[in-house]
């Protein structure tokens, strides 16, 4: 059991837009879920895709939360500091010392043109999205070392096959859904490492959630197959098992991801409109219902 002094949840917005209702409800659940266990709720600020992120972000996203009540107990991170992205590389190098990765030169074109020619091409989820065929899995050395000497500079994916054979059989529990089993096939080869930021969101998102001490990682069901790659890749590193909490989505009437809405439904407009704390919280209990 860890102690209740050393319970920490995290709230981890990426500075990429302003907040919608359901990144505020996110934040909800990791602030009572903290309050309620007697720990402590962490801010982090999830900003490695530095093409994406904007400035004005940071402080839309500080002040909506402040307007909610929903203030963290320690100084937020934030994940472009070098510092970090050291952490990233040092936990990619291992998995590649492991054994349990390869370098990918494929551009997104080259993907899609061997999934288009696949009969059983996948379709729909979180992670499926970045199925992979598996190309340069194939690559023989001398193929490789052809791309190296023509300056291509790859992305690195996970081997799955080869980390469901160092991992075994795995399974984390959620608060929610129980216990779950890893199904190591729904993986996919994912990206661990971007060739243009070095990283990647599973990769930062394990290792942070050690490096800060996360015991209980809260976050929307859609996340939920994201957390059988992040198992693996905590076994792999030899990092500690947090509790996991995947929580219902904020829907829209469509019931569409607020996520892909447009920006009228941003708290900050929504309070700009005169929308009060109530009748905010209001709205997010009425699409709890739904
Ligand atoms: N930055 C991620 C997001 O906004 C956080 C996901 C997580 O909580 O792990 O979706």
């Amino acid at each position: 059991m860890t102690p209740v002094s050393a319970i920490k949840t995290r709230f981890a917005p990426s500075p990429t837009g302003h907040l919608h209702l359901g990144h505020l409800y996110a934040a909800q659940v990791a602030h009572d879920l903290a309050r309620k266990l007697g720990g402590q709720y962490l801010l982090r600020f999830e900003d490695i895709d530095k093409t994406r992120i904007k400035d004005i972000y940071y402080d839309s996203i500080l002040e909506d939360l402040y307007f909610f009540n929903l203030q963290h107990d320690a100084p937020p991170i934030s994940q472009i500091q070098t510092d970090r992205l050291e952490a990233y590389s040092a936990a990619i190098e291992k998995l590649e010392s492991l054994g349990v990765t390869y370098p990918c030169y494929c551009s997104r074109k080259d993907i899609f043109r061997e999934i288009s020619s696949l009969a059983s091409a996948p379709h729909g989820n979180h992670l499926s999205a970045q199925y992979y065929p598996g190309t340069c899995k194939k690559l023989t050395s001398s193929e490789r070392a052809e791309r190296v000497a023509q300056g291509k500079i790859p992305s690195i994916r996970i081997d799955t096959d080869k980390a469901r054979e160092l991992t075994g059989s795995l399974t984390f529990h959620d608060l929610i859904y129980g216990e779950i089993t890893v199904n190591h096939d729904i993986l996919g080869d994912s990206v661990l490492s971007r060739r243009d930021i070095g990283t990647s969101y599973h990769i930062a998102s394990v290792v942070d959630d050690a490096f800060q001490e996360i015991t209980h990682v809260t976050r929307g069901d859609d996340l939920l197959e994201s957390t059988h790659l992040h198992r693996v890749i905590q076994v792999l590193l030899d990092l500690p098992e947090p509790t996991y909490m995947h929580h219902q989505l904020i829907l829209d009437d469509q019931n569409e991801r607020l996520a892909k809405r447009a920006k009228s439904l941003s708290v900050k407009e929504l309070r700009e409109n005169g929308h009060t704390l109530d009748s905010l919280n209001s709205m997010i209990n009425e699409q709890l219902k739904t």
